[in-house]
């Protein structure tokens, strides 16, 4: 038995969420599940990133304060993940005491450890609202060509600002001219650590994608830059210092740390010892899984390893990062101004959450970006799940001359060992993270499946009153459905539920070849899918 921790990146409370990154997400509820099934010690966790400044200023806007902009949207993602089935052992967010209070420990061992120093620095301060100010808070006038810009380059030549140029501005807050005064932050020197990260980055590019694996070896080359542990806000996790009493902990910081803290407080409710799944211990196997998309790779390969590396304690490294493409819709960027990043809450309206969770994992953004359109959806969803599976498992349980008993009979042995076979190619692919490639393996089940039933004609071996052969024959397609229960436990968990109670089997999925028992009465099916039609879009 393995302790399995698995860390899914925290979703930032700023605004819906949508199919683009539930498509990251998926990959670790389905270790989970799967891990569970195998019979280890699973802990599946994350949370709502609550700090930053995309929160505080679209409170502002809505004229809100920032915890209830985040209440908002964490409600909303809360409800999102449970219709989803995204198991989550814990679902917590960086805004509550918990969290800060074990950010600031962490914080404090850093600092004593020699890893984080104060530097100052000139900096952009707004006279008015009496507070620093930075890069999308202030506009520029670009010293090429006068233009006005926010940000780091001139949006009308392309010049990009120097360090000096940034400093004089206009506060975006209130329009006043902004003026240069010293202004004192806490670093944490990553530069120190780009000798154990590089042995990092070699010892597990073996287990990472390409993306993690280019990405990771490009910021190394690059040369590892210290980086700021605070900012000049009032929302975020406050500085344990004196004399820092008008800043917070920057986000980058304190919420790849959630995943520690999320474990410490999990535990800490349920009796346990967080430990287990974050230290080293003798006798003791462990796995870490980070599943994230790809614009979050460097937070996962580089920094959160730095952070677990300058505490000097003895902690396992994430070493399997699971980092997705990116999903695009109708062939484009999901974006605001295009409006098809749809609230997920929306289409788990309209469509079952178990075919929202085949799509994620059978497009994948495994290698490449991966697109959704409703034509190829509707074809997947009717397709492979409906006239599949489903069909399968209809036209078995449904069958008029079972009449909801499993009649004795003999298993296929050819079937059996097709079953036993799917369970290993299917847990080596789930355990290589190529989730696609597992999820196939299943359907390739189902299609043998459906062969076998149209092979063997139980309509007729029932017409023929040939009784010996009928009942062997849907005995066998019962124990495929069976064991299809475990089989798609980590893709499709509703469906997969809805068939261990139907056919009254043990009530937690496993991972071997099981047999239902005869003699139940399993009374009347109800099929598993509907249809979708041309009507079913958002
Ligand atoms: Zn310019
Ligand atoms: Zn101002």
């Amino acid at each position: 038995m393995k302790n399995v921790l698995i860390g899914i990146a925290w979703t930032y409370a700023n605004s819906d969420i949508h199919l683009g990154h539930i498509i990251a997400y998926m990959p670790g509820d389905v270790l989970a599940r799967f891990h569970r099934a195998k019979g280890d010690n699973v802990l599946m966790v994350s949370g709502t990133d609550c700090h930053g400044t995309p929160t505080t200023e679209r409170a502002i806007r809505e004229g809100k304060t920032p915890r209830e902009i985040v209440e908002r949207y964490h409600e909303q993602y809360v409800e999102v993940f449970r219709r989803l089935g995204m198991s989550y052992d814990y679902y917590t967010m960086t805004a509550t005491s918990y969290h800060a209070e074990k950010v600031q420990d962490m914080i404090k061992k850093l600092y004593a450890n020699g890893y984080i120093y104060s530097k100052t620095e000139p900096a952009s301060f707004c006279p008015k609202c009496g507070k620093f100010v930075y890069d999308r808070e202030v506009e520029v006038v670009c010293p090429k060509c006068g233009a006005v810009s926010k940000g780091d380059q001139c949006g009308n030549c392309d010049y990009v600002f120097q360090a000096q140029d940034l400093l004089r501005g206009k506060c975006r807050i209130c329009g006043s001219q902004t003026e240069i005064r010293d202004n004192t932050n806490l670093y944490f020197a990553l530069s120190k650590f780009s000798k154990p990260l590089k042995e990092h980055f070699e010892k597990c590019a073996k287990y990472w994608r390409k993306n993690t694996v280019n990405e990771t070896a490009k910021f190394l080359d690059e040369g590892l830059q210290d980086r700021a542990v605070t900012r000049d806000l009032n929302w975020g996790v406050p500085v344990p210092f004196e004399g820092f009493e008008d800043k917070r902990i920057y986000v980058w910081i304190e919420a790849v740390w959630g995943y520690v803290t999320a474990t410490m407080a999990y535990c800490e409710q349920h009796g346990l010892d967080w430990r287990d799944y974050w230290f080293k211990k003798d006798n003791q196997e462990n796995l870490i899984y980070m599943c994230h998309g790809k614009d979050n790779i460097v937070f996962h390969s580089i920094i959160f390893p730095a952070l677990l590396m300058a505490t000097k304690d003895p902690y396992l490294m994430p070493e399997h990062c699971v980092s997705s493409e990116f999903l695009n819709i109708n062939g484009e960027k999901i974006s605001k101004s295009k409006g098809n990043g749809w609230p997920m809450l929306d289409m788990l309206d309209k469509f079952n959450p178990d075919s929202l969770r085949f799509f994620c994992i059978a497009n994948g953004p495994e290698k490449r970006d991966s697109n959704f359109t409703f034509e190829e959806y509707h074809a997947q969803h009717n397709g492979e799940i409906v006239n599949k599976f489903g069909n399968f498992v209809n036209r078995t349980l449904n069958y008029k001359g079972l009449d909801g008993f499993l009649p004795a009979g003999e298993m296929d042995n050819d079937i059996r060992k097709k079953i036993e076979t799917t369970y290993q190619c299917v847990e080596k692919n789930i355990l290589s993270c190529n989730f696609r490639d597992a999820l196939s393996n299943v359907m390739q089940l189902v299609e043998d499946a459906n062969k076998y039933y149209d092979t063997m004609q139980p309509w007729v071996l029932y017409k023929n009153e040939d009784k010996t052969a009928f009942n062997n024959c849907i005995y066998t397609c019962v124990q495929i459905i069976a064991n299809l229960s475990n089989l798609f436990e980590p893709f499709m968990p509703f469906s997969a539920e809805k068939i261990r109670e139907y056919l009254k089997l043990n009530n937690k999925p496993t991972w071997n070849y099981i047999e239902a028992e005869t003699g139940k009465n399993f009374g009347k099916f109800e099929a598993l899918f509907t249809r979708l039609t041309d009507k079913d879009v958002m």
